[in-house]
């Protein structure tokens, strides 16, 4: 079946112009551009395996009614295409109330669902196709472990995105399991107080309260912590909270009783690591004017790529290649706010200098095909050619 979709896959998905660039040591020059593409940029191995399940669940099971849950990654182009090629999505207001049977085929994202949906569908006798990625799977078997262990899991994440919301819920198989997120170096820093002096409970479950295990007590369930993080976090930014709670345990237990109170595990994707390294590779090694991120504004790897590159140069993130409304004007994702954050546009004028030579880098993310790459590089090529 894998190969019945691979040709509609490629035509899909696929750019000759980006496999051209990669060819060209991913640099390229036309008129006054020169564009500087990351090594590691757009699909990575969860996202294409995802992609690739959905299309054969749509040849395997003709005449069947074939749903998403939501969207299977973030990408607006990716989710559009999917409609356009009959699967439909429970997340539409129509379809929410819709009683589904064995005669449904549900196909589960990437980043995976909660313990209760996987058992609601699983109940409800549907064929599930399971597109959960490898490497969110072993996040959720280090919590599982933790939870077995009595240990709470601590998750470095974005407590309203699906991943997040499915890594914790995996906390509690076990009637003990507890979980805790938390979204920056502000948020871990608070939890990392509390466990070196104490404070105040009920302030500080005020204050976590949506992001907490029911029956949280963090008098009790702030004694023994394993460290686990949403795959697509920065991952400068997880080592580091890792590393004040390494030292707030040792502080208040001594290092000889680490252990029992600490556990970490490094559960950064590899994808995503490979894309903030390149982009900061590209960052180092060129001089550039601008650079342009591709991705959907509820993409978390592509916020923090957007991240990355807006602490050091001029940034614009973009969803889709039209959003590069001319030479003139740009429409794109303010950097900082979570990607979780309700999305926002703003057009900002005068991007591009109206002449003389101008030097671009680009990435994309990890749920953007090459072909929406692609069509960014064309679009740039057009605005520059004058
Ligand atoms: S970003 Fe990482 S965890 Fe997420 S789908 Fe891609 S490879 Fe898997």
């Amino acid at each position: 079946m894998k190969e019945a979709v691979a040709g509609e896959l490629a035509a899909a998905y696929h750019s000759r112009l980006v496999d051209e660039v990669r060819a060209a040591g991913f640099r390229h020059e036309k008129g006054r551009l020169t564009l500087h593409l990351a090594t590691e940029f757009g699909f990575c191995y969860g996202v294409d395996r995802a992609v690739d399940y959905a299309y054969q669940a749509v040849a395997r099971f003709p005449g069947r009614s074939v749903f998403l849950t939501g969207e299977i990654i973030h990408n607006p182009h990716v989710n559009e295409r999917l409609r356009a090629n009959g699967i439909r999505f429970l997340s539409d207001p129509d379809e929410r109330a819709r009683q589904l049977g064995p005669e449904d085929v549900v196909i589960l994202p990437a980043f995976g669902v909660t313990v209760s949906e996987m058992k609601r569908f699983s109940d409800l006798g549907c064929t599930l196709v399971d597109t959960t990625c490898g490497s969110v799977l072993t996040v959720w078997k280090n919590v599982v472990r933790y939870a077995q262990d009595g240990f709470t899991a601590v998750i470095h994440g974005k407590v309203k995105h699906e991943e997040t919301r499915a890594t914790a819920s995996q906390a509690l198989k076990y009637p003990n399991g507890r979980y805790l997120v938390v979204v920056d170096r502000e948020e871990a820093a608070a939890v990392c107080d509390y466990i070196r002096n104490g404070g105040d409970r009920q302030i500080f479950l005020a204050r976590f309260a949506q992001a907490a295990s029911p029956g949280f007590d963090p008098d009790l369930d702030l004694q023994r912590i394993g460290c686990a993080n949403q795959t697509t976090m920065l991952m400068s930014e997880s080592l580091e909270i890792g590393d004040m709670f390494r030292d707030a345990f040792r502080e208040r237990y001594g290092e000889a009783a680490l252990l029992h109170h600490f556990r970490a595990f490094d559960t950064i994707c590899s994808a995503t690591q490979e894309r903030q390294d390149a982009v900061i590779s590209l960052l180092d090694s060129q001089s550039v004017d601008l650079m342009i991120v591709v991705g959907g504004y509820n993409s978390s790897n592509t916020c923090n790529l957007a991240k990355i590159c807006a602490s050091r140069v001029r940034t614009f993130h973009i969803a889709v290649p039209n959003c590069l409304l001319s030479g003139d004007r740009i429409r794109h994702r303010p950097v900082g706010p979570p990607s979780t954050a309700a999305p926002s546009e703003v057009v900002t004028e005068d991007w591009l200098p109206p002449s003389g030579r101008i030097i671009v880098g680009l990435t994309a993310g990890a749920s953007t095909p090459n072909n929406i790459v692609g069509q960014v590089i064309e679009t740039l090529e057009r605005f520059t050619s004058a």
